[in-house]
């Protein structure tokens, strides 16, 4: 077959040139013409395209072996741009980062009041104000990810059950793209996080991951065989929803027991105001007015608050026993806790430690890698604009 399309055929070339610079850089014209297997001309050719974008530079020289010293190439980040967005329940946070990942930007909005269409028109006022104020250049933005706290039914452009219910909506990415005409890709904000870690953070190198994503829900995402597990309708690694208890919490699934409505940050902020509330005591009752916030209660069960710590060691307890059925199932090499609670996730760790071998397989444990994230909450961001990055590095 003839491909009579030039245009497409060169796009393509240069971004199979481009991603070999950036997964290896520094790297020399000869080591790419061996690597891609292509005459010296065309990588010399496309190299030199590549420059005049500015997306490649030279960086130095090889170490000699006796011949000539090669120059060496590296990847170019510098001036061009990707945008990171993450909805929550009540705020929008994004940033603009150049493509070597050193933050432009960063500033974050309330959701109080706007519809999904004054979201996203808030949300271009501000990146078109700050892409004025910096002095940069619009079209020098490769494109935008977006951290959705709902599931994101790609087929269908949709959001559902979503935790903020603004973005509850048909035709999402659309909207965004004829607001900002660049590419924009959508993500479930906890398969979001399992991604960047998989793919660029604490968990590569493993094939077989469990993510949990503890936040205000409990989140999940699945990698099996070295692939993102999205399941049969896109709602795989609804890790929230397994069933831990017989009885309990109506859950937004529909169940009841869940170990979202049991272990989440909102759940242990409730349980601990209910029962405040029903006259039981604690350290905090005397230092403010409730209700309480989960660092709140967290802060006072580090000074042996009674009620705090059982409120908390509850919780663990059900981690534990919904993680077990999790390792039991899956056969996992790492299980990765992340979300935005990493003083929560540090105590959770060492409850597994110490309690997965006593109601799991012990040789799966055994060998089981146990990991908790160290990243603050600009971490959605930056995990939605490494997804508009890899998009753009594989597009033509
Ligand atoms: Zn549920």
């Amino acid at each position: 077959m003839k491909i009579n399309n030039t245009k497409i055929l060169k796009k393509n070339n240069q971004f199979l040139v481009l991603n070999e610079i950036i997964d290896n850089q520094p790297i020399s014209r000869a080591e790419l013409t061996g690597k891609l297997n292509v005459s010296h001309t065309t990588i010399f050719t496309i190299v030199k395209e590549l420059m005049d974008q500015g997306l490649v530079v030279e960086t130095g020289y090889s170490e000699s072996s006796g011949g000539r010293r090669s120059k060496l190439l590296s990847f170019n980040g510098k001036h061009k741009y990707v945008i990171g967005v993450e909805i929550e329940e009540k705020e929008v946070l994004y940033a603009i980062y150049d493509l070597n990942f050193d933050l432009i930007m960063k500033d974050i909005f309330s959701v109080k009041g706007l519809e999904l269409d004054g979201l996203i028109d808030k949300l271009d006022q501000k990146i078109r104000a700050a892409v004025t104020d910096l002095d940069l250049e619009y079209n020098k933005i490769i494109g935008m990810g977006v951290s959705i706290p709902g599931i994101y039914k790609e087929e269908n452009d949709e959001v559902i059950d979503a935790t903020n219910k603004i973005i509850e909506a048909k035709g999402i990415r659309k909207k965004f793209r004829r607001k900002f005409m660049i590419p924009v890709y959508l993500e479930n904000d906890a398969n979001l996080a399992a991604y960047y870690e998989w793919s660029y953070g604490q968990a590569q190198g493993f094939n077989n991951i469990i993510y949990i994503y503890l936040g205000e829900g409990i989140g999940g995402g699945i990698v099996i065989n070295n692939s993102l597990y999205r399941g049969g309708h896109g709602n795989a690694g609804e890790i929230g929803h397994i069933k831990v208890k017989a009885s309990g919490k109506k859950c937004a699934c529909g169940g009841v027991g869940c170990l979202e409505s049991i272990a989440s940050i909102t759940a242990i902020e409730d349980q601990f105001n209910e029962r405040i509330e029903k006259g039981e005591d604690s350290l905090l009752v005397d230092i403010k007015k409730g209700p309480y916030s989960f660092t709140d209660i967290f802060t006072i069960a580090q000074r042996n608050d009674y009620l705090a710590i059982n409120v908390l060691e509850e919780a663990y307890k059900y981690l534990v026993i919904g993680i077990s059925s999790l390792v039991n199932i899956f056969d996992p090499d790492l299980i990765f806790l992340g979300g935005s609670f990493n003083k929560f996730n540090n105590e959770l760790y060492i409850h597994l430690k110490e309690e997965l071998g006593e109601i799991s397989f012990k040789n799966i444990v055994n060998e089981l890698e146990i990991r908790t994230s160290s990243h603050d909450n600009l971490y959605q961001r930056l995990a939605a604009s490494l997804l508009a990055f890899d998009k753009w590095k594989r597009r033509i």
